[in-house]
């Protein structure tokens, strides 16, 4: 540790590597792999996983807003970009210029991204999105094939991509069966009046672990990416888990050790009474950092190679750990939240479990005041 940071995450540049070959593997040299970057690439930090990402394969890059676009151009230029959320009125403009694909669910939308193709001299690549039963974007399954074709007459607009989006692809295989065979409903009779489609996409992480006939000729992974395996009630093969790699550790310092007797309650609200007399660390992370509170009572943490329950609420920058386990534990000892730490890990999909969410929102709440320190290779 050549830093003092009192709560920080390592970002492992190889590990992001090795996880993009093995989608490519997955995938086959023919599909193109658009790496999904947004909330900051997944809390990993854009600006460094953009880089590394354009080193390592990726095609194409799936952004939520209009920035993230913009700092992935100020990383490379030339590779495309597609907005996975509708563009406001007020950014069309913006998004033409930046040469940004958007997302197209309405005629309307359409309409406003030909006329500014017109005004500012360009043509603008489309991607239409068809709601398959998310429910959130897309032009209905059975309107589809006339947006295609009005599209299609429109001037300055390029039809380049085609897509849907899974809604519970990770724990119901049957109503994902029927968004797959809504969206083929579609498609066959598109390819066989000789559509081709640059981009046709479905696959997130969950459906590229889960449902390989609907990889088509894109794929569209985030977490899988950041090799962190989905919560799934599916069952997802060990075999292709074992492949990912998780990039980040998250970690912090024991701050202060002492003995407490039995009765001794600890942390706000008393909810935790110590049964016996124990001894307790207080640690250097709390919700202040996106350690959510709603993991208190549960999480746990590890020190010294152990696993140490956390004991009471979790406060904004401080929680307390039972480390009675633990041979000598002093202030300034390094805890891994989220990690490895000799042969015991903690993934981020168990601390979601703990907080009662998902490892996506475990990532993205990791906070501002957390410095990613990275780790394996030339950060851009
Ligand atoms: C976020 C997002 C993805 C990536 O999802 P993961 O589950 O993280 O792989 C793919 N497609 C869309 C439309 C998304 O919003």
């Amino acid at each position: 540790m050549n830093h003092s940071y009192r709560c920080w995450a390592e970002v492992d540049l190889m590990a992001l590597r090795e996880n993009l070959a093995w989608i490519r593997h997955r995938v086959g040299p023919d599909v193109k792999i658009m790496t999904v970057v947004k909330a900051d690439a997944y809390g990993h930090g854009l600006k460094q996983i953009a880089g590394l990402l354009m080193q390592s394969g990726t095609d194409v890059f799936g952004v939520a807003n209009l920035s993230e676009a913009q700092a992935i151009r100020a990383v490379g230029r030339g590779w495309p970009v597609l907005m996975l959320g509708a563009c406001l009125p007020d950014e069309v403009e913006r998004a033409v210029r930046d040469d940004v694909m958007p997302t197209i669910s309405t005629f309307a939308e359409a309409k406003m991204f030909s006329a500014a193709a017109a005004r500012l001299k360009r043509v603008v690549s489309v991607h239409i999105k068809v709601d398959t039963g998310m429910g959130r974007l897309g032009v209905a399954a059975a309107q589809a094939c006339e947006l295609i074709e009005a599209v299609g007459r429109l001037s300055g607009l390029r039809l380049v991509g085609l897509y849907t989006h899974f809604a519970a692809v990770e724990d119901d295989a049957a109503f994902s069966r029927e968004q797959r065979l809504r969206f083929n409903r579609l498609l066959r009779p598109l390819l066989k009046a000789g559509h081709a489609f640059e981009y046709l996409h479905a696959n997130s992480s969950g459906a590229l672990l889960l449902e390989k006939a609907t990889i088509f000729n894109t794929v569209r992974p985030g977490l899988a990416v950041y090799g962190v395996v989905p919560s799934a009630k599916r069952r997802i093969v060990s075999v292709l888990k074992r492949h990912l790699c998780p990039a980040l550790a998250w970690k912090c310092r024991v701050s202060f050790v002492k003995e407490v007797p039995a009765g001794t309650s600890l942390s706000y609200g008393r909810t935790f009474v110590a049964p016996q007399s124990m001894r307790v660390a207080t640690l250097t992370a709390g919700y202040g950092d996106g350690y959510l509170r709603a993991a208190s009572g549960r999480a746990q943490v590890l020190i010294g190679g152990k696993i140490c329950p956390v004991v009471g609420r979790i406060t904004m920058d401080q929680m307390l750990v039972d480390v009675s386990t633990v041979k000598r534990v002093r202030a300034g000892d390094e805890v891994v939240l989220v990690g490895r730490q000799g042969r015991r890990g903690i993934s981020a999909t168990q601390v979601a479990e703990w907080s009662g969410t998902i490892p996506w929102e475990v990532l993205t709440a990791i906070t501002y005041r957390v410095p990613r320190v990275y780790l394996g290779g030339h950060a851009a």
